[in-house]
């Protein structure tokens, strides 16, 4: 997401996905190493101009120390293929992935030239538990989460903008947590949060509830994950950085279905996580009936908010 609210989640890209198990141990090999390269390539591709400015946020309380970068070759099994990231569980309880990371038509960034949404949005029900993805230190909890989010430029035009506009209040709840293995996770949209910056939490800690602040039509959790000291950015959306005096890039998120526990239910989870995929039982799509939402789930239907600042 980018500050401003997102949209709603409603929208699930099945291209290239796949499931199912008698798949050949080689040709599970060889797509786990096409989805880290292609990873790699994708980031790389986005590398930003400024690649030797440290991101504006990395001065910041709470900041993470630097990281070492995990080898690119994944391991034959691992939670997390190529990143080494342990120790994460799902902020929701019992969610449905409701718009996942990557191409979208829904997303305010671009990536390749393509709309890129930067985060998973999950959704269970309005004032669930929303928890600590992994231990870490709380940066942000409130509608004053920019700082930590990792924008790339200076974001005193926008406040300005905030504070002439009075448009504070149509931001979002964000909580964004320092996870202290050099990310940052974000959970945006919530109703309310229990938790204060400095706060030590640990995962699965209720942080929040699930709510539908900022752009959001409904209530989910759009869930981010990002490494401050992380050289490639996604490009904002141009008409945003226009209307509202934004910066142009934030640096680059990962895909938050690479850590999280495996769960063979989310084709989404399967497809960038072919190996545990593999022995998965085969899954068949049911054909949506018109109208209908997934039991439990608070699907919106496509905005019907303004477009505009603090409205996205
Ligand atoms: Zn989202």
């Amino acid at each position: 997401m980018s500050n401003l609210p997102d949209s709603p989640p409603i929208e699930r890209s099945t291209e290239g996905r796949r499931a199912g198990s008698g798949i050949p141990p080689i040709f599970v090999i060889g797509v786990v190493m096409t989805v880290v390269v292609v990873g790699g390539l994708m980031l790389r591709s986005t590398m930003a101009k400024s690649a030797d400015v440290p991101p504006p946020d990395s001065a910041a309380p709470f900041g993470t120390a630097s990281r070492a970068i995990a080898p690119t070759v994944a391991p034959a099994v691992s939670v997390s293929p190529h990143l080494g990231l342990t120790g994460y569980v799902w902020p929701l309880s019992g969610p449905t992935i409701t718009l996942p990371f990557g191409p979208s038509g829904w997303g305010e960034f671009f990536v390749d030239g393509q709309r890129f949404h930067d985060g998973v949005d999950m959704a269970s029900a309005c004032g669930d538990n929303v928890m600590a993805a992994h231990d870490g230190v709380v940066l942000a909890a409130g509608r004053q989460y920019d700082d930590y989010m990792g924008w790339v430029g200076s974001l005193a035009p926008y406040y300005n903008l905030l504070d002439t506009k009075r448009w504070w209040n149509s931001l979002p709840i964000v909580i964004v947590i320092d996870d202290g293995d050099g990310y940052r996770s974000i959970y945006a949209h919530e109703s309310k949060v229990t938790v204060a910056p400095g706060q030590h939490v640990t995962a699965g800690q209720v942080i929040g509830y699930e709510g539908q602040t900022g752009n959001a039509s409904g209530c989910h959790v759009h869930f981010g994950l990002f490494s401050p000291t992380e050289r490639a950015t996604f490009e904002l959306d141009p008409a945003v950085v226009k209307a509202d005096l934004m910066p142009a890039e934030e640096i680059a998120r990962i895909n938050p279905l690479l850590v999280l526990p495996f769960r063979c239910e989310f084709e989404d989870m399967r497809a960038v996580r072919p190996v545990e995929a593999a022995p998965c039982p085969v899954f068949t799509t049911p054909s949506p009936e018109a109208g209908e939402s997934p039991a439990g789930a608070s699907i919106p239907g496509p905005t019907t908010a303004p477009t505009g600042v603090g409205v996205r």
